[in-house]
């Protein structure tokens, strides 16, 4: 199934945030830590490049992730051969609902761009990423009151604004931004998994049995702990159909009602219900870049 996710205002978005990164000096890419190689927009890489901003990427929600994982991740971006960026990029993991930990990210933007930082150069913080990571959390954590509207849905905020967050550092809030066509398929599940895509983009059964393909590959005894049963030999959509058994979803004619059985997956995976879990990892990532590029080349080969 290919996923296609671009509303307008996504356009305007675009547009907007190429016109503001020639005036601002650090970006700060929100990603969810759950996801943040599939959560990373390449739009937002093109856009800063273009212009040769440094990017602090924040592993947002590092409370719902699995903490050894994210390690690995910090590891990876933070290595200079994995940084096509070069070396202007820093990684951390952290939770901007966690009262402190947002407050860490001025001074490591400003170790991006140590010549601002003064009330004569103020130093300005462009916050983005894709929707529902925690941009506007983290907005309101670092600005102490509620200014950006939060919320469990995508695409809440819909245009940039500014913040001075003291006379010497300015914030920019962006709208999410999403780009006009997933490459890969996995990462489209994994995106509306995670709720960076809407309800309307892709059908939620069908994204829960891919969640709980990955949950039965990783987090199988998760499964077992939040729900009840043995998944020994189970396939997704077993797990959805026992999920519904085991909790007593029926829908008329007494058959389980599979599609309350997926949603209750997919919450539990989102509010971190079911433990701390990561869907992907880097070597996870390598894999299935290389089976796509190996099904590219095949392809290839029977057109020749
Ligand atoms: P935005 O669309 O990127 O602005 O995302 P929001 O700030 O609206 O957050 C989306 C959802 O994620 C909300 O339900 C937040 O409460 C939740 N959220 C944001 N940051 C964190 C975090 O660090 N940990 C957890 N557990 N939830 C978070």
């Amino acid at each position: 199934m290919a996923i296609q996710w671009f509303p307008g205002h996504m356009t305007a978005a675009r547009r907007d945030a190429a016109e503001t990164m020639e005036r601002i000096d650090v970006v700060i890419e929100v990603l969810d830590a759950r996801i943040p190689a599939a959560g990373s927009n390449p739009l937002i890489n093109e856009i800063r490049l273009y212009r040769q901003r440094p990017c602090l990427k924040i592993l947002n929600k590092s409370d719902l992730a699995d903490p050894a994982v994210t390690k690995t991740w910090l590891n990876f971006f933070n290595a200079k051969k994995n940084a096509p960026q070069g070396d202007n990029v820093k990684a951390v993991a952290l939770s901007c609902k966690k009262p402190g930990d947002a407050a860490k990210i001025p001074a490591l933007c400003l170790t991006l761009a140590p010549y601002r930082g003064t009330s004569l150069k103020p130093l300005r913080m462009m916050i983005m990423g894709i929707p529902n990571v925690g941009k506007s959390t983290l907005i309101n954590a670092l600005l102490k009151r509620r200014v950006a509207l939060v919320g469990d849905e995508p695409a809440i905020t819909k245009n940039q604004k500014s913040f001075d967050l003291n006379d010497h550092m300015i914030l920019i809030d962006t709208p999410g931004l999403m780009w006009p066509k997933i490459e890969h398929d996995s990462d489209g599940m994994i995106l509306a998994a995670s709720h960076a895509i809407g309800r309307n983009a892709v059908i939620d059964e069908e994204v829960a049995v891919y969640l709980a393909d990955i949950l039965l590959a990783r987090y199988p005894k998760l499964l077992t702990a939040r729900y009840d049963f043995a998944t020994t030999g189970m396939d997704g959509a077993d797990v959805i159909a026992a999920i519904a058994k085991q909790r007593g979803y029926r829908i008329k004619g007494n058959k389980v009602d599979l599609e309350k059985a997926a949603l209750m997956l997919l919450q539990d995976y989102r509010n971190g219900a079911l433990g701390r879990i990561s869907l992907e990892t880097p070597d996870s990532r390598q894999e299935m870049l290389d089976v796509a590029t190996a099904s590219t080349v095949e392809e290839g080969d029977q057109h020749i």
